[in-house]
């Protein structure tokens, strides 16, 4: 069987530094704060009310430019789903929009992910049985553990930096660097939550929103830099309090 397909063609994966021309400007995957059970938006194909963010690279207006479908797995299942492209004429390069249940090259959503890596690495368990709980294999959920353990220091500093920016508490690093992100992360989508409809998305579509999908991502580009005010897009279309 060929593994399900979860390219994201615009992740930085895509093209390799080297071979892009130095003058250009890189396609970028922008997460959209999608509040929609995975359900409704696959349901809605290409009917759903995507936003039309700015240009990441330029700040100018982005127009829809076809898309394509990729899979991601939610609860044991396999379902594929759309994923349009909008394409900023200025820099001549399209975007791809991803929802924010999906995590850039990742099969399963960000909440499965998310509940993972919050069992482990709040000792509350070890991989095994939040696996085992997840419904996915152990090798899957370690890696992701393992990733989320590696970025640790960076995604800490930067979610706590982030729930500063947003009027939330500070979070103190600790010696536990798992431990700590996953505070930052709390507090973090805690201040969100206070702004209009960042509730309804939940914690870890918040945090692959503010990550550009990259929370576990190799070579990720810090959060740090995808929580400046205009990458921190708030949730599109608006949502009944
Ligand atoms: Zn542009």
């Amino acid at each position: 069987m060929s593994p399900p397909n979860v390219r994201d063609p615009s992740s930085s994966r895509f093209a390799p530094i080297a071979r892009r021309d130095p003058r250009a400007v890189s396609p970028v995957a922008i997460v959209w704060p999608c509040p929609f059970p995975v359900d409704a938006y696959v349901a809605a194909g290409r009917g759903v009310e995507f936003p039309r963010p700015a240009c990441p690279s330029c700040a100018g207006p982005l127009v829809f430019w076809s898309g394509y479908r990729r899979h991601v797995r939610e609860a044991g299942r396999c379902l594929r789903i759309f994923v349009p492209r909008l394409r900023c004429g200025r820099c001549g390069v399209t975007h791809a929009l991803l929802p924010a249940f999906v995590l850039a090259w990742r099969l399963d959503v960000a909440e499965t992910v998310g509940a993972v890596i919050a069992e482990v690495a709040s000792g509350a368990c070890g991989v095994r049985p939040a696996a085992a709980r997840a419904g996915v294999p152990h090798t899957t959920a370690r890696g992701w553990v393992r990733r989320f353990g590696a970025r640790a220091p960076e995604l800490g500093v930067a979610f706590a930096a982030l729930a500063v920016e947003l009027g939330g508490d500070a979070v103190r690093p600790v010696a536990d660097a798992g431990g700590f992100a996953l505070a930052a992360i709390g507090a973090a989508f805690g201040a969100a939550a206070g702004l209009p409809g960042w509730l309804a998305v939940g914690v870890w579509r918040f945090a692959s929103s503010v990550s550009g999908g990259s929370l576990i991502a190799a070579n990720a580009t810090s959060p740090w830099l995808m929580v400046g005010k205009r990458r921190f897009m708030p949730p599109v279309p608006p949502l009944p309090a």
